[in-house]
């Protein structure tokens, strides 16, 4: 069993996509375990991205995860971590495929519906980051 952190980003509440996505990931057969919707300080935004500081789009970044509330989602399951990222779809919209969030719903670089974690170690840092000590439980 692994856990994962899926983040609906501010479009995608803006949007009205929350419900979508939940779907997509609860008909995958992901067990969804904790939600909880947040603004994110700009310091917690630049924790969460982190490994992007150096990168030129990280200022947009910040401002663009910042503008609006976002559910956080802590799903589990067998292979969370990747199937999350599969149901997702990448992040250049040109190879984001059709069945993934992305694919379907994205048609733009930054504003792209959804964040989950690639790694258990990205997994681990980000829920105890969104949700205290629920990584362990
Ligand atoms: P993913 O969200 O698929 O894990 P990354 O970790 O590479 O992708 O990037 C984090 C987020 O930063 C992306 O989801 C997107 O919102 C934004 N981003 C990534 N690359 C770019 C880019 N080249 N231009 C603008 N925004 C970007
Ligand atoms: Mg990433």
């Amino acid at each position: 069993m692994e856990k994962t952190l899926v983040l609906v980003k501010p479009d995608g509440v803006k949007r009205g996509l929350l419900g979508e996505i939940i779907l997509r990931l609860e008909r995958k057969g992901l067990i969804l375990e904790r939600a909880r919707k947040l603004v994110l300080p700009p310091e917690m935004a630049a924790e969460h991205y982190q490994e992007h500081r150096a990168k030129s789009f990280f200022p947009a970044l910040i401002a663009y995860i910042s503008s609006g509330p976002v559910w956080a989602l802590v799903w589990q399951g067998p292979n969370a971590i990747a199937l999350a990222r599969m149901l997702i779809g990448h992040k250049d919209p040109l190879q984001a495929l059709p069945g993934t969030v992305r694919g379907d719903f994205v048609c733009t670089s930054t504003e792209n519906l959804v964040h989950a974690s690639d790694s258990s170690a990205a997994a681990e840092r980000e829920i105890n980051l969104f949700f205290g000590g629920v990584f362990r439980e």
